[in-house]
């Protein structure tokens, strides 16, 4: 072998190894992110990641880290989300929300909660005290008030007010995004041990008609959790969410081989097939996978996700959902 010929092969052999040693750790970080991982919905997310990630590091269990960090949502003041949900047309909050754990895959739901200031509370007390899995209305009242969970009036003249204000003035302005407020938390955790469990939690659609229940409580649609898989949750408009069972068809995705980000995509896609071109279907999914990754996408230009590990919290851009096949 030639001297020149010796160096060529060493080079391409170190440029192998090189680029070798680069895939597999661009693999493993793929395969094993740090945990826990905490996603949700929505940069307001962010604080209840935190909340979450603190429960989880003083020991807490991750059902509690759900909840705990759904409440700092519920009492932000965020306009769609628990205290400050949007009222219906009637002038009424009303509130849905779910939680589903996991190791045992049991859920719980409200909806159409009135005046109670927690429901992610709500819905883990269905899940762990009585044989069902959703409760709506006064029945979801009178059993939050029996187990002692705190009431408040969430409705007021000035509120409906200036919600309706605010709805009179994004009609005038027809050309912004999102005519009305409302945005829900999803938060999904993927503990140390590996387990999963995840909550949501809204006021839903400001002005909707009394009565009207979206996504977020119906397991499948605004939440679902597989511990063999991963867990996906939605916001944006419950109606387009749940007639595909949006949720649940991501966690599938995942289960066949896609990553969170692909099988979010792939979700979306499925719903574009069939709803009429053009159509603002705003629907935006978080996911994470029992190996730690996570990913998102949404219909929503503006929509965002927090992100948060040991390592720090992050808020993420919606990274889109490419070029859809129609
Ligand atoms: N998905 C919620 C609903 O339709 C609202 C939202 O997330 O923006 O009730």
């Amino acid at each position: 072998m030639t001297r020149r010929k010796f160096l060529n092969q060493v080079a391409v052999g170190v440029a192998a190894a090189t680029a070798n040693t680069v895939a597999r750790s661009a693999e493993s970080k793929e395969e094993k992110g740090e945990v826990p991982l905490i996603v949700s919905t929505w940069p307001f997310g962010k604080a209840s990641n935190d909340e979450a990630l603190k429960i989880l590091l003083g020991g807490g269990s991750l059902l509690d880290a759900v909840e705990k960090g759904i409440w700092v949502t519920e009492s932000s003041g965020n306009g769609s989300v628990g205290l400050s949900g949007s009222p219906n047309a009637a002038g009424v909050v009303q509130l849905d929300a779910c939680i589903m754990n996991g190791p045992d895959h049991k859920a719980g739901s409200v909806a159409g909660l009135e005046g109670i200031r927690h429901p992610i509370s709500a819905a883990r007390r269905v899940m762990e005290k009585t044989r069902h899995v959703l409760l709506v209305g006064e029945g979801a009242r009178m059993f939050a008030l029996e187990e002692g969970l705190e009431s408040v009036e969430l409705n007021s003249k000035e509120r409906y007010e200036k919600w309706q204000k605010q709805r009179a003035s994004q009609r005038a302005k027809p050309a912004e995004k999102k005519p009305d407020n409302h945005d829900t938390i999803a938060l999904l955790v993927l503990g140390k041990d590996g387990n999963i469990a995840g909550g949501c939690s809204t006021s839903g659609l400001g002005g909707k008609l009394p009565g009207r229940v979206g996504d977020s409580p119906i397991i499948g649609s605004g939440l679902y959790v597989d511990n063999e898989v991963g867990a996906a949750g939605a916001t944006g408009l419950g109606e387009n969410v749940m007639r595909y069972c949006a949720s649940f068809l991501i966690v599938e995705f995942m289960r066949q081989g896609m990553t969170p980000h692909e099988a979010c995509v792939q979700a979306i896609r499925r719903v574009m097939r069939t709803e009429p071109k053009g159509t603002n279907l705003s629907i935006n999914f978080v996911a994470l996978d029992k190996q730690g990754r996570y990913g998102a996408a949404g219909t929503d230009g503006g929509f965002q996700y927090s992100v948060t590990t040991p390592g720090g919290s992050r808020v993420l851009p919606n990274p889109g959902i490419g070029t859809p096949e129609r």
